[in-house]
């Protein structure tokens, strides 16, 4: 199509972020790579006084792509963030008490004349084999050696089948990308926001206006402002979808303790009679949360117990965060996108929320808009977006629901609440015959959700016929 010169020039000129969390500068950095700097000026606004949440160290391996897509180097990357390897999440007394499984990232075996593999062991375990179905995954016997190597380059070597994501300090990864971003002209300004002007006709977002009396135009605005929601919810009232009912954990308590021998190159879940606790070490200290239910649970029981459950030396005091669990009903609304904690969360149990930033962020590049802010590009945005976050809500609920505990109200709780439709369709399929399908674009593998749902004990009837056409001795 030859250009149309006579066409009036929507493009969208100014970009404005606030927050500078590990959202905002995420953000700041991939749009300041992706967007030509002399069509497009970004600006980020953050308050030192307010800070960040701090918390946020593990991840997926998609992370690798969003730093390699930026051509972040993976030795540089882990030197300024110090960042370790994970290899997957250990999880500790989920489905009964004294219960272990690992979800490791990848596959534990090819498949065979069309049939996962995970089926073949089905089947193996119903003649009688006692093995685990994680002595197949390659993630998880490293995991079990603490030991990690990159995946073999050659993707016929079954070393090959596996993957790895990262923990890391995020403080010092919004720092490094700040750098990253300020560098290629990002234009930070540290204030607080204090008023957002909307226009009177439209309702878009003009300005906002900051504490010392100045005021940052744009046309396109990026909430990044963490649970405070200030332009997506404050100004523009889009609302929230609470899901305390499926994720019952509304708080976390936090704190870093001394890097402990032998290193583990993954996460650690431990259940907990309200709630659940992370062990994610990093080179220099172990990161250490309880999440919990307040209902169940005080703040300073919560303390007492993650104090009690370290493995090494506590280095601060603990710190409380509240949270509610759910997503905005809208992402995208006139003229502004929530990104982050602004867009919604789903508590940190498999650490999805970095990626669920990372996934907005290529969205938005793909849906990027002109002035004219189709609706129909919004809309599709906000159903990508509201997809992904019901999909990956779903598989954290099945941790909670697939469980056999009732020691405690918090899991006899979780183990009798109602769920959601497509998910209790989901486990009815695998309980009759270990069958499971991945939807369109949704985050978790098949091997996912099979490792989760054979860990917790959601244990098929029988395995998938198929199997039974293939010769035992092949
Ligand atoms: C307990 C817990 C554990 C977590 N663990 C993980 C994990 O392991 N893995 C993972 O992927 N994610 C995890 N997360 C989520 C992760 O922390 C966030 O997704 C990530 O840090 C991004 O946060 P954010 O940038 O959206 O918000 P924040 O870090 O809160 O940043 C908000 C920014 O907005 C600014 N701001 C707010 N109000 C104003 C104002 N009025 N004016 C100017 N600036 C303002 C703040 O100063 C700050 O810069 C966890 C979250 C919690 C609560």
């Amino acid at each position: 199509m030859t250009e149309d010169r006579t066409m009036p020039d929507r493009r969208i000129r100014k970009i404005v972020i606030v927050g500078g969390g590990t959202a905002g500068w995420m953000a700041a950095a991939a749009f300041r790579h992706f967007l030509d700097p002399k069509v497009v000026d970004i600006a980020l606004v953050e308050s030192e006084d307010i800070g960040t949440i701090g918390v946020g160290e593990a991840t997926l391996p998609a992370i690798r792509v969003f730093n390699a897509q930026l051509g972040i180097g993976e030795a540089e990357f882990l030197r300024e963030t110090r960042g370790a390897f994970k290899l997957g999440i250990e999880f500790r007394d989920w489905g009964t008490r004294g219960n272990r499984f690992f979800h490791g990232f990848g596959d534990f075996g090819a498949k065979y004349k069309k049939v996962a593999a995970y089926q073949l062991w089905l089947m193996l375990q119903a003649r009688g084999e006692t093995s685990e179905l994680e002595d197949y995954s390659i993630a998880a016997m490293a995991a079990r050696l603490n030991r990690f190597a990159q995946p073999h380059p050659d993707q016929r070597s079954p070393l090959a089948a596996f993957s790895y994501a990262y923990h890391f300090d995020a403080t010092l990864y919004a720092h490094y990308l700040r750098r990253f971003a300020e560098t290629r002209g990002v234009k930070r300004t540290n204030a607080r926001v204090v008023d957002v002007r909307l226009n009177g006709e439209s309702g878009f977002i003009d300005s906002v206006v900051l504490d010392n009396g100045a005021v940052i135009e744009g046309d396109f605005f990026i909430d990044c402002s963490g649970f405070a929601g200030l332009l997506i919810e404050k100004a523009l009232q889009t609302g929230f979808e609470d899901w305390s009912r499926w994720l019952p954990c509304n708080r976390a308590v936090a704190v870093p303790s001394a890097a402990a021998e032998p290193f583990a190159p993954y996460t650690r879940a431990t259940a907990r009679d309200a709630g659940w606790q992370w062990r994610i070490p990093l080179q220099h200290r172990t990161g250490n949360g309880y999440v919990y239910s307040s209902k169940y649970i005080s703040d300073d029981e919560a303390a007492a117990t993650l104090l009690k459950n370290l493995d090494g030396p506590a280095l601060a005091e603990p710190r409380v965060l509240k949270f509610t669990t759910g997503m905005r009903k809208k992402f995208w609304i006139k003229n502004c996108v929530a990104v982050g904690l602004a867009s919604g969360f789903m508590e940190p149990l498999e650490s999805i929320s970095i990626y669920l930033i990372q996934s907005g962020i290529a969205r938005l590049i793909n849906l990027f808009p002109d002035s004219g802010f189709s609706p129909v590009v919004i809309d599709r945005y906000n159903a990508q977006a509201a997809f992904e976050f019901e999909r990956i809500r779903d598989f954290l609920i099945l941790h909670y629901h697939a469980t056999m505990r009732d020691d405690t109200p918090f899991w006899n709780y979780c183990r009798t609440m109602s769920i959601p439709e497509p998910l209790e369709n989901n486990m009815r399929l695998f309980r009759d015959s270990g069958r499971f399908f991945r939807e369109a674009e949704e985050m978790f593998a098949i091997t996912s959700w099979v490792q989760v749902m054979i860990g917790q004990h959601v244990d098929p009837k029988r395995y998938h016929p198929a199997v039974d056409l293939i010769p035992l001795e092949e």
